[in-house]
């Protein structure tokens, strides 16, 4: 059963994670960036203060009840609604997390405090970090990140240096593309350098498939994300969707548990479904009820209708 609690969300259906379980530490929206393609929202509070989010005896308690209810989990992530490496206790809870279950832990981070001792050491039990570069020029890296104005692209490349120096576990490096801001020849040649230094275990290419918080960032073509991946080298993969083919026991759509995920970001129905393991076709009706209501929000990117939470729940 998907879980509809206040820290944990999902599993969701990831398209790099399998089913994962999410853990969300951060408050909406806080962040270090303010990413243009950002699918979370605009950033509020720009920040790289580090601080005790939540209490994490709260979210732990939370997940060891998850956990006892809920078994087709591939992988627990700190993800979500900001940037988790921003929580203080982000090292304890992935401690106690891997002294729970025998579950991966990953953490999704954009990698912009990696130059920062305490991080590095809180990341170091994890299973696997995901962290993102999207561009290795300064003014590039300005225009896609909108980062805090601390933070400069040779840091964050320094702190990725020395993660890879120092943890033995997993680095899946994930490069979004925006067409027109960090897809041109000359960039993507400069990435393939720092990404031959860098030596990430995995290189995941993304464009924009979810609405950005600026309509200009708009996704690049599957052709070019080809020829990237053609330059970049054989660790490239671009990331599918996602598919579950397990067989799950049908279950009613529950609207508190769509609400929850849409609370997060926006989906489709399609993975909404595979989320709550209910059929499309309930799902869509159900959506439809939530969306006269005035409760989620409707509209069209890329032709794919996207379901969103509305701003007024
Ligand atoms: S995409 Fe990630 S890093 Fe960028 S603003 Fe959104 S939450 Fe922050």
């Amino acid at each position: 059963m998907i879980t509809t609690q206040r820290f944990t969300f999902g599993p969701l259906p990831s398209r790099r994670l399998g089913r994962s379980l999410g853990i969300d530490v951060i408050p909406k929206k806080v962040c270090c960036y303010d990413c243009i393609y950002c699918e979370v929202g605009p950033t509020t509070r720009c920040t790289i203060a580090r601080k005790e989010y939540c209490h994490s005896a709260d979210v732990l308690a939370e997940l060891r009840s998850v956990l006892e209810s809920e078994r087709e989990i591939d992988w627990i992530t700190f993800s979500g609604s900001g940037e988790p490496t921003l929580n203080a206790k982000l090292g304890e809870m992935i401690h106690a997390v891997k002294q729970m279950s025998d579950i991966p832990v990953a953490v999704i981070t954009n990698g912009a405090l990696l130059f920062l001792d305490s991080i590095r050491q809180d990341l170091l039990e994890a299973d696997a970090v995901l962290p993102s570069l999207n561009a290795v020029t300064p003014a590039i890296f300005e225009a896609i990140s909108r980062p805090h104005t601390s933070l400069t692209v040779e840091t964050v490349i320094s702190g990725l240096r020395f993660f890879r120096r120092e943890y033995s576990g997993q680095i899946w490096l994930e490069i979004l593309f925006v067409q027109g801001i960090n897809d041109g020849e000359d960039e993507v040649a400069r990435m393939k350098g720092v990404l031959d230094e860098l030596q990430p275990d995995k290189i995941h290419l993304n464009t924009v498939v979810r609405p950005p918080v600026e309509s200009s960032a708009c996704p690049v073509s599957l052709e070019r994300m080809e020829q990237i991946r053609k330059v970049l080298g054989d660790r490239c993969e671009i990331i599918g969707d996602f598919k579950d083919i397990r067989k799950h026991r049908e279950e009613l759509p529950d609207p508190a548990a769509i609400l929850a995920l849409l609370r997060r970001r926006s989906m489709t129905v399609e993975e909404l479904a595979v989320s709550i393991r209910s059929s499309t076709v309930r799902t869509k009706q159900l959506l439809e009820e939530l969306r006269t209501e005035g409760k989620i929000t409707a509209g069209k990117f890329r032709g794919i209708v996207h379901y969103g939470f509305s701003p007024r729940e």
